[in-house]
């Protein structure tokens, strides 16, 4: 008998819950390291917050569209899976930054990390800083290492130091349209390293640049999959099932029975799983497990764990992509001069005339997705204490508005004879915020971007962490066994149906 209650040359049985990213990858570790692994998932496709679909005749991602570089993080997991060489890189275009009161434009300037301006004093900077924001940004690196110090958001580390033109002007919309946060909310960890880094030199800026210059020796801030992100969930999905692993979609998991766990040196039978398979009502055991790892939004987690809710752990986001027709006399402006890969808004002060907070000009930023007779656009709405303008309304009245925020943002009048169709998808998304840490039971463990933040550069490393913690718990080295033959799936009511 094992430690954690196995009977000795039993393999491990890990049930993995969520099949988004993180636990298709917390999944597939466990497989290669010789695990017995079950995923179960809610819906009826894997992926989470990964998902295409059919737009004019084009696949379109209408979650997640790109990944960031840092760290060489998703590019070595790809690697892994024989799909690195499908990533391509954006456009260098640039992209553009609009004000949603006024509706003017201009060029983001070149920035370091979190749109923290490279040059004060270039002509773009001080167009949208104005001079006084611009000799005040030029002051930063001269201002004693102190200031600033003890800041624990963004906000106040960039307003100490940079001043609040550089905050509102460029911070703001920028981690508006990358977190779906306003700075204020996002504690200096979000971008890591930065507090390293300002330490080392003394200076917000020379911070900044020092992060993007490692971004871009790792090849560009962002990429992509040439088949979209959804190519990702359909490797990480065969490479779970060529490691023995099973996927089960369309069973949410309600609970679990600890209460025949192992714990320390105890002999245990194992942890059950609760849940309910498609419709079925009431929950019923699924199956008994040694370990089980929570993948799922911090929402789920607790719920699974019978822990009281957090309001607004998660707060609403919406992605509507508009395919536009190319012959449309309107829309060749957009081909012969767009506004770089796409623009973020900033809707800081006063009514809103943009209701998006962010456009990407699709089949510009990324060369694989330029198309003959279809133009697309996407775009984002919603943020942590706001929900979408678009939230509930009917298709139609999104159109409308889609396309008005589109033509305010691309500075062309799009008339709606020009629209071939729409896509939109509402999504829920991570807030942070103040609430005290989940301490899961013996043989429970937790991971996904509530924890490790958002962006696959932190879920997929930290996925990988989980599952070394898991085996080193189980006294399994990682890639310790060979992959088992894949199982049978004679309880897998749609084993096919995920979204590769
Ligand atoms: C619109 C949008 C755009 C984004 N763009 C980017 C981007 O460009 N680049 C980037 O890096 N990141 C981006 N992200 C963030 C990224 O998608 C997430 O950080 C990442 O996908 C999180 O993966 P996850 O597996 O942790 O969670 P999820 O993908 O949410 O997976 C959790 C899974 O758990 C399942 N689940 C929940 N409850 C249960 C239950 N009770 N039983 C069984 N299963 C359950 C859910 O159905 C889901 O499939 C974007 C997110 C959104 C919404």
């Amino acid at each position: 008998m094992r430690s954690d209650g196995r009977p000795a040359g039993a393999p491990l049985r890990v049930g993995v819950v969520g099949g988004g990213v993180s636990g298709l990858v917390v999944a597939r570790e466990l497989a290669r390291a010789g695990a017995e692994v079950t995923v179960f998932e809610a819906a009826e496709q894997l992926g989470g917050r990964i998902a295409g679909t059919e737009l004019a005749g084009r696949a379109v991602d209408v979650g997640a569209e790109a990944f960031a570089t840092r760290g060489g993080h998703v590019r070595e997991l790809l690697t892994e899976l024989g799909i690195a060489d499908d990533c391509v890189a954006p456009a260098p275009l640039g992209s553009w930054l609009v004000d949603g009161t006024d509706g003017s434009a201009a060029p983001l300037p070149p920035a370091g990390t979190l749109g923290i301006p490279a040059a004060p004093l270039s002509a773009a900077t001080r167009r949208v800083l104005g001079l006084r924001g611009a000799l005040r940004a030029a002051a930063e690196p001269l201002l004693p290492a102190r200031v600033g110090r003890g800041s624990e958001t963004i906000a106040e580390l960039v307003h100490a130091r940079s001043g609040p033109a550089v905050l509102e002007q460029l911070v703001r919309p920028v981690t508006l349209g990358v977190y779906s946060a306003p700075p204020e909310r996002l504690p200096l960890g979000v971008l890591p390293g930065l507090e390293a880094e300002v330490r080392r030199t003394g200076s917000l800026h020379r911070a900044a640049r020092a992060l993007r210059g490692r971004t871009s020796a790792a090849g560009g801030a962002v990429a992509t999959l040439r088949g979209g992100m959804s190519a990702l969930v359909g490797a990480l999905s065969r490479a779970v099932r060529e490691a023995g692993g099973e996927l089960r979609t369309g069973v949410r998991v309600t609970g679990l029975d600890t209460s025949r766990a192992a714990v320390g040196a105890g002999t245990g039978n194992g942890i059950g799983i609760l849940g309910t398979v498609g419709d079925a009502a009431g929950s019923s055991e699924l199956v008994r497990v040694d370990a089980v790892v929570l993948a799922t939004p911090e929402s789920a987690a607790r719920a699974i764990l019978g822990l009281p809710a957090v309001a607004d752990a998660e707060s609403t986001v919406e992605v509507v992509v508009l395919a536009l027709d190319r012959a449309h006399p309107a829309v060749a402006p957009l081909v012969r001069a767009p506004r770089g890969t796409g623009a973020l808004v900033n809707a800081a002060a006063g009514t809103p005339r943009i209701t998006a907070k962010a456009l990407t000009h699709i089949s510009r930023k990324w060369p694989h997705a330029t198309h003959r007779d279809t133009e697309l656009v996407r775009l984002s709405y919603g943020r942590d204490g706001a929900a979408p303008a678009t939230l509930g309304l009917p298709d139609d009245a999104v159109r409308e508005l889609a396309l008005r925020d589109a033509s305010a943002i691309l500075g062309v009048p799009l008339p709606d004879d020009a629209v071939q169709g729409l896509a939109r998808r509402t999504w829920r998304m991570p807030t942070r915020g103040d609430r005290a840490p989940i301490t899961p039971p013996a043989g429970v463990l937790l991971t996904g971007d509530w924890r490790s933040g958002a962006g696959f550069a932190a879920v997929i490393p930290a996925a990988r962490r989980t599952a070394r913690e898991l085996l080193t718990a189980h006294g399994v080295c990682a890639h310790a066994a060979p992959p088992a033959p894949p199982r049978a799936a004679p309880h897998d009511p749609t084993p096919e149906r995920h979204s590769a």
